[in-house]
């Protein structure tokens, strides 16, 4: 069962909400226009709608328009007052600045960029600072409202939860001029917005941030507001936004608006606030050194935003997911992206915070249950990344390490080569990012560093070889302490293999795009297993071509090569794979669908399932209806040499989380000659059917 806690994102729709949509599509269908029955029933629920806002709002003067949500509510507010401040200029305002919040939804700023744009208005847009806590900065507002003629400042963060201080604001706000847009989309059922006690002018909302649908908002308009309408046509909504309205979108918002009335469907603040404590807790004690990026005392009582020390934040959302955990790296509409998020930045938070930062966000319909069994589960999730090495804390009983482990950076690759016997292990290619994380996994699974050794000097790309031999001094092994004299590349002078208890990596000098290149070749008692190929494989190039030819003139036309530089991901090739010009570079190429999987598990030679999660994810989210090996694709060059050897009516199948992992394995593998692999199209989201759990929402 999953558990969505990303309210700040979307809410599912209360079953209030679906009913009352459902009946707006059927029996009472009418056109809230029409004069006749079928019309008045429609407008009856129009009229419903809009006086429960005004009652939520605590709008007793003013207007609640419905829009499509809150992004055209902002842009009709933005509208509004930009054509005011144009058409009216007050006295000494012939140029008035537009303020607002730097931590702002992206559509407040977006909105005024784009209709200054279209107006021509050539007037100063400025971010109005925060203070560390996540507020305005009031005493920079109050030194620059003088010359704003419009602020925009939202009611609570989507991002980090933080509260705007409503009342400060309220007092600067009172005396001046200037329109006040407050976007009140995450304090909407989670604050009490008294929007008739303030001087606020226009206040955006959106329905599926509280358990309505996608789709529908409302805009207030305070009463004497200056107001544009954004959509011109027949006259609907007292012309303020023409177009036949969204009957189904009003009567689903109207329920829920009703059901905050009602009081027995959401939760309190306290109990929601005693809720976030627990589940903060429950953080606590499973990443210890876990950092909340804004204080708690000033922020919703159902946001947490958080950021691991020396954890990535998509590793944090992998594992999370693998749980059943439905969280975000700062929000929604970033979250595709890695990139640092742009209100802890603005907040002054150092990049690390910035960069890895997760939030947790539950919905006022949540029930005591479903925050016990995510406590729970974040708990695994900690003992997860204990065990497997990935925290700073050290492991009692560490996985054991696969002769191979890939670490990747933006298509760069390193290797951890280790022999679990001898406890030996060689770094292969390390990247400035990699140093900690390096020094965390090797120290803690008890290994000696032999060497750390680049393949290359890679254009634009600093080695970390001499930070890591630095940062994990006290886990060289003897030998290693005593080769002094190292090459540019780390190969100890004058040896001619570097010795890991059963296995043995020697040298093999291969000038590629650069000069000064070597591959590694890595070696059992009976065989070789691979090369670390480095820069050999960049394609295109002559040179590259050569070595190639060269390489495999020493390797074998079918040795597996591992490449240390991945734009591309091939995980893993042969020199003639990588000599031949087709390639399987499409997702699309082996994705194979759930129905067609169940078929292959009914056949006569069932397929080889391989689960290409990391071992963090394997150990919290078992993959049910599904005898899945879990080969993490960090250690998946281990497993590459028994599964080319399958016969080939043996189908092998891998999965993963979205179905982008398990589609780099089975590219892979199909390049190493076993065509009949595929991937689970879409990954595990996919199998079998999920269902979430929310309290209210069935
Ligand atoms: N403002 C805030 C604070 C939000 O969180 C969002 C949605 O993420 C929006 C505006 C945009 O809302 P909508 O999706 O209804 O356009």
């Amino acid at each position: 069962m999953e558990i969505y806690l990303d309210a700040n994102a979307t809410t599912p729709v209360l079953a209030q909400a679906r009913e009352a949509a459902l009946a707006a599509m059927g029996d009472l269908f009418g056109n809230p226009s029409s004069v006749h029955g079928s019309g008045l029933r429609a407008r009856a629920i129009l009229q419903r709608a809009r006086a429960a806002a005004l009652r939520v709002l605590g709008a007793s003067q003013g207007r609640v328009l419905f829009t499509s949500g809150a992004t055209e509510g902002i842009q009709t507010a933005v509208l509004s007052a930009l054509m005011h401040l144009r058409d009216r200029p007050q006295a000494g305002l012939a140029r008035p600045t537009i303020l607002y919040g730097a931590t702002e939804h992206k559509a407040v700023p977006e909105a005024i960029k784009h209709w200054t744009t279209v107006l021509c208005l050539p007037w100063d847009v400025v971010a109005i600072p925060v203070k560390a806590n996540g507020q305005h900065d009031l005493a920079w507002l109050e030194q620059h409202l003088p010359s704003a003629g419009l602020v925009c400042t939202m009611a609570a963060n989507n991002e980090t939860g933080v509260v705007s201080d409503l009342e400060g604001l309220q007092a600067l706000m009172a005396p001046s001029n200037a329109l006040w847009l407050v976007d009140g989309v995450q304090a909407l059922g989670k604050l009490d917005l008294q929007l008739a006690r303030r001087r606020i002018d226009y206040a955006p909302f959106s329905g599926h941030k509280l358990y309505g649908p996608k789709g529908i908002g409302m805009l207030y308009v305070r009463d004497g507001a200056p107001f544009t309408p954004l959509i011109a046509g027949g006259g609907q909504e007292s012309a303020l936004r023409s177009g036949t309205e969204n009957m189904a979108g009003i009567a689903a918002l109207g329920a829920v608006l009703e059901a905050l009335e009602s009081g027995t469907v959401f939760a309190s603040h306290a109990t929601m606030a005693r809720r976030r404590d627990q589940l903060a807790s429950a953080l606590n004690s499973a990443f210890p050194g876990v950092v909340f990026n804004a204080p708690l005392d000033k922020s919703l009582p159902t946001t947490l935003n958080f950021s691991v020390p020396g954890v990535s934040s998509r590793l944090l959302l992998d594992l999370f997911d693998a749980a059943g955990l439905r969280m975000s790296g700062g929000s929604a509409c970033g979250a595709s992206k890695a990139q640092p998020s742009y209100v802890l930045q603005a907040m002054g938070l150092p990049d690390w915070q910035t960069s890895s930062a997760v939030r947790l966000s539950f919905g006022a319909a949540d029930d005591a249950t479903l925050v016990d069994e995510a406590c729970e589960r974040l708990r695994a999730c900690g003992e997860a990344l204990r065990a497997t090495c990935q925290s700073g804390q050290a492991s009692p009983e560490p996985t054991a390490p696969g002769l191979f482990t890939r670490f990747v950076v933006d298509g760069a690759c390193c290797y951890v080569v280790a022999d679990a016997e001898s406890q030996r292990c060689v770094v292969v290619d390390p990247l400035p990012q990699l140093t900690q994380p390096l020094v965390q996994w090797i120290q803690c699974r008890g290994l000696k560093l032999a060497a750390v050794l680049d393949t290359h000097h890679r254009s634009g790309l600093e080695s970390s070889a001499a930070a890591l031999r630095a940062a994990a001094s006290e886990c060289m092994s003897e030998d290693a302490r005593l080769y002094t004299w190292n090459d540019s590349l780390g190969w100890p002078i004058d040896a001619t293999l570097i010795a890991l208890g059963r296995h043995w990596i020697s040298r093999r000098n291969s000038p590629g795009a650069v000069n000064e290149s070597s591959a590694y070749l890595v070696h059992a008692p009976d065989a070789l297993v691979a090369v670390l190929a480095g820069e050999t494989l960049t394609p295109g190039d002559q040179r590259t071509h050569e070595a190639l030819q060269d390489l495999a003139d020493a390797v074998g036309m079918e040795a597996l090569l591992l490449p240390g530089h991945d734009p591309l991901n091939t995980l893993a090739t042969t020199p003639s794979a990588a000599l031949r010009a087709q390639e399987h570079r499409t997702q699309k190429d082996v994705e194979c669908q759930p129905a067609q999987i169940r078929e292959l598990l009914q056949a006569a030679t069932p397929p080889v399932l391989i689960d290409v999660r990391e071992d963090y994810e394997t150990r919290v989210g078992a993959v049910a209806g599904l005898n899945a090996e879990a080969i993490a694709l960090s250690a998946l060059a281990n497993a590459l040499p028994r599964l080319r050897a399958l016969p080939e009516a043996t189908p092998v199948v891998f999965i993963c989380r979205s179905g982008n992992r398990s589609a780099q394995a089975a590219r892979a593998l199909r390049r190493l000659g076993h065509q009949n692999t595929w991937s689970l199209a879409g990954g595990l989201a996919f199998w079998p059917a999920q269902t979430t759990q929310t309290a209210h929402a069935r």
